[in-house]
């Protein structure tokens, strides 16, 4: 494995962090974290807008659509100065997930047609591949497409959609046979939200958000052309995107900022002088963390010098996933206590805007949110299954 940044690379960095200084605007980015519905999607539209004028929106499609051509440590780079300056990864539906399906399996119409508007985020797209019946299963989903001419009829529900009250698109798993094997009798189509029969009910989250739903389809009609490479293959095409999904869920740079914001605060001093990290508990806590998140940020760069060598993500983009987000949430779970040990000290003691309100309405909504990230594209334990069968062979 060879890590060391070249000339180049060290070039390459300062251009991009030059990008991020002019270019991100914290509070339109704060918007798309905090915001409330239109602001929270305009927030997110407007940043990408910039990384799309800039050429560098979509940095693992291939250059022919609209890719960066960068290296392997190009991308590593990027993401390492993105996670510094704080900037909001690329809201991954359109540009992570289905556009890879659609370069690799859809046809020259499809690609023509849908590439160029997910590259400039003038499509907003969503991820309709859970059921209440098929989450970890998903080969159980039972939403059907009946075959009827020049197009199916959808009918079925899907679940924890994020972002579907935004979306103008969604790609759906669907059922086309019953006949066969149930990995077999699937196939991947793409629906204009705006269809008649598609209906979208919120489902508010244990903190106090939506950001997930129901989609609901009623005789829903989508053309043929909607489907994507042939009829019953679905799985296969939504197998190779759920490597894609999990490769970047490692987190490893906003992890990092996020511990040394943590530690800022932490020193914080109140109560006479003392300050949390001089607790020794506290300290053991964040020090196995920071050991962990170099430990995953090495994995990570030994998967992109394998990638760089000509490799595929196999099943260590499960171990990226399992890692990566008991690490946010060990991150969260500090968050918490620092804000529950702040919070009990302030009245008299400190300063509201020396270390107030926001950060424990942060803390509070990381945590509440964060528990959902051992569970989200694919779950960790059906991932130790993936990895004890991939890679211990049992
Ligand atoms: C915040 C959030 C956003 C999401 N966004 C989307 C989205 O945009 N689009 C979408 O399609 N889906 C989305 N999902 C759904 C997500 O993919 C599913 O929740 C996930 O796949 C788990 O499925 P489930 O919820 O049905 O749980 P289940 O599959 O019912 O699992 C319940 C529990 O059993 C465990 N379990 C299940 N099977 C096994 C097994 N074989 N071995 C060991 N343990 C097992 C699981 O780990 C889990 O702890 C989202 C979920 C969340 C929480």
């Amino acid at each position: 494995m060879d890590v060391t940044f070249t000339k180049e690379d060290l070039a390459f960095r300062s251009e991009v962090r030059e990008f991020f200084v002019t270019e991100y605007d914290a509070s339109v980015a704060e918007r798309s974290k905090h915001g409330k519905n239109a602001e929270l999607k305009e927030g997110i539209i407007t940043w990408q807008k910039k990384l799309y004028a800039k050429g560098w929106v979509a940095p693992s499609w291939p250059v022919e659509y609209g890719g960066t051509g960068w290296t392997p440590t190009q991308k590593f780079i990027f993401e390492t100065e993105r996670g510094i300056a704080g900037a909001p990864a690329v809201m991954p539906f359109g540009i992570s997930m289905v556009a890879p399906v659609i370069y690799t399996f859809g046809n020259a119409e499809q690609k023509a047609k849908f590439l160029p508007r997910i590259l400039s985020s003038d499509d907003w797209w969503c991820q309709g591949y859970s059921e209440p019946g098929a989450g970890s299963d998903l080969a159980a989903l039972s939403t059907t497409a009946e075959h009827a001419g020049d197009h199916y009829v959808v009918n079925g529900r899907k679940i924890w959609t994020t972002y579907a009250q935004y979306a103008d698109w969604i790609f759906c798993l669907v059922r086309t046979s019953k006949e066969v094997r149930k990995q077999q009798g699937i196939s991947f189509l793409l629906i204009d939200m705006k269809t008649p029969g598609v209906s979208v009910k919120p489902i508010v989250t244990i903190d106090g958000k939506h950001s997930l739903n129901e989609v609901i389809f009623d005789d829903v009609a989508v053309p043929v052309e909607n489907l994507i490479g042939e009829q019953d293959k679905g799985w296969t095409y939504a197998k190779a995107l759920l490597a894609h999904e999990r490769t970047g869920m490692a987190d490893v740079a906003d992890s990092k900022r996020a511990l040394a914001a943590l530690k800022d605060r932490a020193s914080v001093e109140v109560n006479g002088g003392t300050a949390m990290i001089d607790d020794p508990v506290f300290q053991m806590r964040l020090s196995d963390i920071e050991v962990e998140l170099m430990a995953l940020e090495y994995t990570e760069l030994r998967v992109i010098a394998a990638m760089a060598a000509g490799g595929m993500p196999g099943p260590e983009s499960s171990l990226l996933k399992i890692k990566g987000t008991e690490t946010t949430q060990a991150i969260q779970e500090l968050q918490l206590q620092l804000a529950a040990y702040y919070g009990g000290a302030l009245p008299g003691n400190l300063e509201p805007e020396a270390f107030g309100h926001a950060f424990a309405e942060e803390a509070r909504h990381g945590y509440m949110y964060g528990r959902a990230a051992t569970i989200y594209g694919g779950s960790n334990e059906v991932q130790r299954n993936v990895i004890a069968k991939m890679v211990l062979g049992v």
